[in-house]
């Protein structure tokens, strides 16, 4: 080989010069996303022997058998599989009896009655989210996105070249939204923003009244609220789940969903797009139209799991719902006061919704850890424990930590991250 490689030494390579090589911007969009660095962090746990890997890094606690989905909704699969009335591609927006039931079922916690025409059946919240950012990407357009959110926004919007732009949660606000800090950022060419709620990080729920002074700022900006609402109902302080829908009057809201965190059945792949407007806004200014066209050349979910839709929303218990938000309070209790007791990890805010929490990491209490990476990292490879460096959410030096586990792993989990902080704990120089 020459040293410039230009010039090929064999007939062999000169034959092999390919036109193709990785797409630089799929890289960038997918680089920040969180499996890609939760696998980095798995790879750090050395397979010393039988010591477990507790995962407390993602949100898919299904594996877990505390979280063992109703039997009611596999039945309802067995059921439309064996009907054979599903073999078919479904309708682009859905098959019309999820529809109808999915509208019946958000309809129930709004003041007005949603249509199967309202609603647009997804695989999954993430690709609700694929596409709501690529219908708002028109060009020039920006959008404003929380920090900390869920890295599937920015790796959307990054593939759209629809410019973000970033506000805060507050942590000391119990993570409200800086609407002060919204104002500043919105200008004549801003769509939308997004809410989480209730919040994935931070384990929030928005109150009422902050719901209300959002909904009158995007009015006055001449923007729309997208909210995603995947952990809709998983609630369990004294904040109650209120959809952002149910402000609907004020500002044309569209609301994100699924079964893939309430049902905990995150691989079944079923969510939606719904327009909660009751004025019809996002109809009248034609939005609808993008999300229309783009559903046209997206692959649908599965027709049999649209199928089985109705039967899972009009069949699970309350008791199936009560006993998830039960383990999940007990899960945050625990979690909640273990952090107390560990001097290098604070949490601004008592986790009251969704899977996880935000604690903070004060990095000047250890020694020889450098940054959030370098502390999960090292916990992996120490401890066998998986958690989300707040880097991947923007939010150097914080972690985010799962708290939808089997307790028992929980347990286990926790006490081996104290015992990490112990021991790497920075010894108080006594002075002569
Ligand atoms: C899990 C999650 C999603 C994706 O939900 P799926 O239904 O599994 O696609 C979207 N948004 C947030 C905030 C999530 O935590």
């Amino acid at each position: 080989m020459e040293e410039n490689g230009k010039k090929p030494s064999t007939e062999a390579e000169a034959e092999e010069r390919w036109q193709f090589g990785p797409n630089k911007a799929v890289e960038v969009a997918g680089g920040r996303s969180i499996r890609g660095t939760l696998n980095k962090i798995i790879a750090c746990v050395e397979e010393t022997g039988p010591r477990p890997m507790i995962p407390l890094g993602h949100g898919d606690p299904s594996v877990f058998p505390s979280f063992r989905t109703t039997s009611i909704a596999e039945d309802a699969i067995v059921e439309a599989v064996r009907s054979a009335k599903y073999n078919n591609y479904s309708l682009t927006n859905g098959v019309l009896t999820a529809r109808l039931a999915i509208a019946e079922y958000l309809s129930k916690d709004l003041p007005y009655q949603l249509s199967p025409d309202d609603v647009f059946v997804t695989a999954g919240c993430a690709q609700a989210i694929e596409i709501v950012i690529t219908a708002l990407a028109r060009p020039d357009a920006n959008i404003l996105l929380p920090r900390p959110g869920f890295p599937l926004y920015e790796a959307r919007c990054t593939f759209n070249h629809l410019e973000m732009r970033h506000f805060d949660l507050i942590p000391e606000k119990g993570w409200e939204v800086d609407l002060d800090q919204v104002e500043k950022l919105a200008d004549e060419n801003t769509v939308a923003i997004v809410l989480i709620n209730p919040n994935n990080p931070c384990g929030s729920v928005l109150k009422y009244q902050h719901m209300e002074e959002i909904a009158k700022t995007a009015k006055k900006l001449g923007i729309m609220v997208v909210t995603d609402e995947v952990y809709d109902h998983l609630t369990f302080g004294s904040n109650p789940f209120v959809p952002m829908g149910a402000l609907g009057d004020i500002v044309p809201v569209l609301t994100l969903g699924s079964i893939s965190k309430r049902w905990v059945v995150p691989g079944w792949r079923l969510g939606w797009i719904v327009t909660t407007d009751p004025k019809h806004i996002l109809r009248k200014t034609k939005f609808v139209d993008s999300i229309r066209s783009y559903l046209d050349i997206t692959t649908d979910p599965a027709t049999f799991i649209q199928g089985a839709v109705p039967q899972i929303i009009k069949n699970t218990k309350d008791d199936f719902f009560n006993n998830i938000i039960h383990v999940l309070r007990d899960t945050a209790e625990i979690c909640y006061n273990k952090i107390k007791d560990i001097k290098c990890i604070t949490c601004p805010h008592k986790p009251e919704a969704s899977m996880f929490v935000m604690v903070k990491l004060n990095i000047s209490y250890l020694e020889n850890i450098s940054d959030d990476v370098d502390f999960c990292s090292k916990l992996a490879k120490e401890e066998s424990v998986i958690v989300l460096p707040g880097s991947a959410l923007d939010m150097k030096n914080w972690l985010r930590i799962t708290f939808a586990a089997e307790p028992t792993s929980l347990v286990v989990g926790l006490e081996r991250l104290e015992s990490f902080c112990k021991r790497h704990e920075k010894v108080e120089q006594i002075s002569p």
